[in-house]
């Protein structure tokens, strides 16, 4: 397979690179893996958010009058799939702190692997609306494919996925669904395991989040 699809971008600056290899390490606590994900999801912000229009607006320096650059804060809407999404969407708003914010409950059912939906709280209408969509783990792709198609039937139109690491199977099955997709991630992993794991990954990143386990 093609590792690394046209629409996939690896966000591969050394400061992404050595935090994640930091969030990897099984020493790692929870309270360091948190904000090392918070730190990185600026970083990636930085990267997913390259291409937002811009609009001028007149401002006044000490000095003169001049048009000043503004980004329209309420067209973005961050889509956080819960609930390990969550910890990349704080960096995220540190970054957009206008930004609308929606969360969708998905959980994998542990013996298909398949996404079953428990919560869906997004803005009704949005097709206006730039989304980015972010969930830190994308394994078999089954959740962000489930997710998108949500978001598609809200009426989103231009979406992207941010994740801190990508299994090639999720990106192919997600390429797959969602052609039109734009992907971003700080790596690409060697596979899955036979439970849905990345490998190596760094393990169940909603447990190291939160200390559930
Ligand atoms: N979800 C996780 O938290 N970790 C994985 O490796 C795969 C899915």
């Amino acid at each position: 397979m093609d590792r690394k699809p046209e629409n996939v971008t690896v966000v591969d600056h050394p400061l992404v690179q050595h935090k994640l290899g930091l969030m990897r390490r099984k020493e790692t606590t929870t309270a360091e893996f948190r904000q090392l994900l918070r730190e990185i999801a600026l970083l990636l912000g930085y990267e997913v958010t390259r291409d937002l229009p811009l609009s001028h607006v007149e401002i006044e320096t000490p000095v003169a009058k001049t048009m000043a650059p503004r980004i329209e804060g309420k067209k973005l809407v961050f889509v956080s799939i819960l609930r390990a999404g969550n910890g990349l969407l704080e960096g995220l708003l540190d970054l957009v702190p206008s930004a609308r914010v929606g969360h969708i409950g998905l959980y994998r059912d542990p013996s298909t692997l398949v996404a079953v939906e428990y919560y869906f709280k997004v803005l009704q209408d949005l097709s206006a609306r730039q989304v980015i969509v972010v969930d830190p783990m994308l394994a078999t792709g089954n959740s962000a494919v489930a997710a998108i198609s949500r978001l598609k039937e809200e009426g989103g139109r231009d979406i992207k996925f941010v994740c801190l690491l990508a299994a090639p199977e999720g990106i192919a099955t997600l390429c797959a669904a969602h052609p039109d997709l734009k992907i971003f991630t700080a790596a690409i992993d060697e596979r899955l395991n036979d439970h849905g794991y990345i490998v190596p990954g760094l393990g169940d990143a909603g447990d190291r989040l939160y200390g559930t386990k």
